[in-house]
């Protein structure tokens, strides 16, 4: 119709309103996943990961030096149900296997995106070389949940190397796009729901926005330097910047070079209850897991 072609000619500029920076959150203290792991949890899904749901759990391991050892540290045998974990390596090496026949070794820049979905159980390590060795290790692990009717999806394991994640230019900086398209640059991760996981890097006195779907949950991870909001406000490394769903931009500005992790994705406003390793819609989906993984129904690592 006329209305149609008149719609496509209608200029686009005018649709970049900002998204608001809503809340800056720091990641305080740190713990230890098995004894390979000393994270800070970033969010999880038992606070502010139910408004950046898909986005659920972000533990972040800052630089840590480990000795040689023998032995290899890391995280022993455990289940995962209805939920998606997404390690990215920046140092260190890792190794993973799990019960659906799904494993590998990543280093830094490598990603491993695994579905638990209906059930999985995996293991998490330092590898041989890498205890042997010694030296540091930086790492990020997220949970990306799934809606209800895919939670029961049969498990999945992605292995995606540095080289095959693509890096997608922007005005002083780069965003290598793990998940998700951003201009026109596509991820190599298959995701169940629509979403970016993008490391942002920006080059000292960059002036630069992001531009991401308005309607989408949106964050910023902020792991080394200084990044400056719209607003006047900063975020420092260790801290997390949540924008409003509303709004398409998302200006940036810095005097030193920043690494951040960009986290957007369609939200999934759905019923959450979590406990431990297992993320479902209702509390007596919980207790199931539970049954199921001590019954052997979620597998076992060969
Ligand atoms: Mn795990």
């Amino acid at each position: 119709s006329t209305n149609t072609i008149h719609t496509r000619l209608t200029p686009m500029t005018d649709t970049t309103t900002p998204k608001s920076l809503q809340q800056i959150h720091t990641a305080t203290g740190r713990h230890w996943v098995g004894d390979g792991f000393p994270v800070s949890t970033v969010f999880a899904y038992t606070d502010l990961g139910r408004d950046l749901n898909p986005f659920i759990m972000l533990d972040y391991a800052a630089p840590y030096v480990f000795e040689p050892t023998e032995r290899r540290r890391g995280v022993g045998e455990h289940p995962h149900r209805g939920f998606e974990t997404v390690t990215v390596v920046y140092d260190g090496h890792l190794e993973h296997r799990d019960s659906s026949g799904g494993g590998g070794t990543i280093g830094p820049g490598d990603v491993q995106w695994m579905t638990a979905g209906a059930g999985i159980v995996h293991e998490e390590m330092h590898t041989d070389a890498f205890a042997r060795a010694g030296g540091t290790m930086r790492m990020a692990q997220l949970w990306v949940n799934l809606p209800a009717e895919l939670k029961r999806t049969p498990p999945g394991y992605q292995t995606i190397l540095a080289s095959t994640i693509p890096t997608a230019a922007i005005a002083g900086g780069a965003l290598r796009v793990i998940a998700g398209e951003y201009a026109g640059i596509r991820g190599p991760a298959k995701t169940f729901t629509p979403m970016n996981v993008c490391d942002v890097r920006l080059d000292a006195g960059a002036d630069t926005a992001l531009d991401l779907p308005s309607g989408w949950t949106a964050a910023l991870f902020v792991m080394e330097g200084q990044v400056e909001m719209a607003d006047g406000r900063a975020l420092g490394a260790g801290q997390l910047g949540i924008f409003s769903r509303d709004g398409s931009r998302i200006a940036l500005r810095c005097d030193g070079p920043v690494q951040a992790l960009l986290l957007a994705a369609e939200p999934i406003d759905e019923p959450m209850v979590g406990y431990g390793p297992f993320v479902m819609n209702t509390r007596e989906e919980i207790v199931e897991a539970f049954r199921d993984y001590e019954a052997g129904r979620m597998g076992r690592l060969a």
